[in-house]
């Protein structure tokens, strides 16, 4: 390994808080101080500072992004059987509560250029079943929302947006109008699991929604199913957002935009470095989507990806495969029917490593590296 270089992180959390250090250290004092560590005035706080950053009316704070998407769909009301349809190449979380909800997780292929769910794989998907929609904004821009809330509405459809990995992304409509990622479907759903562009110090999630009804179901649903204290008139969840992470997100939120445009940098730094490649294609940046990189993944065309890995990893460079195994292979999800630009995907995508605090040299050195490995 070079010996100029620092130790490559494929997140680097660290140096991000030593940046924040001042503000973070103070938000946690102040929630400690009080002791207020369920229910503090930050959870509230954060919760509106949200809903004003999206242009949302409603955000409900939570215990994990999982949880948001589980809460979604049971104020939503959906029933045993009923069938949601979501992207066959996501992280399992997405597919994990609707079946733990003995709901129908039924899988659709995903666009070969953006790896977001493909609106004509949806509309081929619908049965008299099919209740709602769970387009997932993979790796930092959103699913082609426009032709999604379409099908929705043809089809009288609840649209749920996994969130986790795009937030602070644009929705760029035909008509040149934007919107937060989130925002568009009935409900938006996050996560703010450390590594994500909006990340706590332990786990946290929220859910966002304009409609007033759903908010009150979804806040009761979080809280044990009660409306008032003791009475629960419907089964519910226990699922918090604790105080000090909505105190330390409250600092994050206000750097969101900056986190954006560093994560931004690194990838047109490597989209520049890699172009002209006939063997690897970058990530292709869609029309109707601003990217805010939470991943910075490629496809490598030459089948040698597990070679190119073990090389970068001599080389002290961390790498990632998101996602190595398509869902509908995984036991718990066995699915028949042939996902072909999924398997392709798990086959031979490479994710590097990306975050807010890099230097130009350390970027040098991975693409030089990479350059080398993919030779
Ligand atoms: C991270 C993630 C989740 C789950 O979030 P947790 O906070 O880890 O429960 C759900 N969906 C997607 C697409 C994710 O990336």
């Amino acid at each position: 390994m070079n010996k100029a270089v620092k130790e490559i992180r494929m997140v680097d959390l660290k140096l991000q808080y030593q940046r924040l250090k001042a503000e973070i250290d103070a938000a946690m004092a102040e929630v400690i101080n009080s002791t207020q560590f369920i229910k503090g005035p930050q959870v509230k706080t954060f919760e509106n500072n949200l809903a004003t950053y999206l242009g949302a009316k409603h955000v409900i704070g939570c215990a994990n992004g999982t949880d948001s998407l589980q809460i979604a769909m049971m104020a939503l009301g959906l029933q045993e059987g009923d069938e949601v349809i979501t992207a066959s190449f996501t992280y399992v979380a997405t597919a994990e509560v609707i079946a733990l909800l003995k709901l129908k997780p039924v899988l659709v292929e995903v666009n070969p250029d953006t790896f977001t769910i493909d609106p004509s794989a949806i509309e081929a998907a619908i049965t008299p079943k099919t209740k709602a929609i769970v387009p997932v904004h993979l790796f930092g821009q959103c699913a082609d929302m426009e032709a999604i809330m379409k099908i929705a509405a043809k089809h009288n459809l609840y649209v749920i947006e996994d969130n986790a990995q795009a937030i602070g992304a644009d929705y760029i409509f035909t008509n040149g109008g934007k919107k937060k990622s989130g925002t568009i479907g009935t409900v938006g759903s996050t996560s703010f699991f450390p590594s994500k562009n909006l990340g706590c110090y332990g786990d946290g999630g929220a859910l966002n929604t304009n409609d007033d009804e759903l908010a009150k179901k979804m806040r009761m649903v979080a809280n044990h199913g009660q409306s008032i204290q003791y009475v629960h008139d419907e089964i519910g969840v226990n699922s918090r957002l604790d105080t000090l992470q909505a105190a330390v997100l409250d600092v994050k939120l206000k750097y969101l935009d900056d986190f954006a445009s560093r994560r931004r940098s690194v990838a047109d730094f490597y989209d520049n470095a890699f172009k002209g490649l006939q063997n690897v294609q970058t990530p292709v940046r869609a029309q109707n989507s601003s990217h805010v990189f939470h991943q910075y993944t490629l496809l490598l065309k030459d089948g040698n990806r597990d070679e190119v890995r073990k090389k970068l990893e001599t080389k002290g460079i961390p790498n990632m495969i998101y996602y190595p195994i398509p869902l509908h292979k995984q036991k718990a999800y066995l699915t028949a029917g042939s996902f072909p630009i999924t398997e392709e995907l798990c086959k031979n995508v490479l994710s590097l490593p990306i975050h807010t605090e890099f230097e130009k040299e350390e970027l040098e050195f991975i693409a030089n590296e990479f350059l080398e490995a993919i030779k």
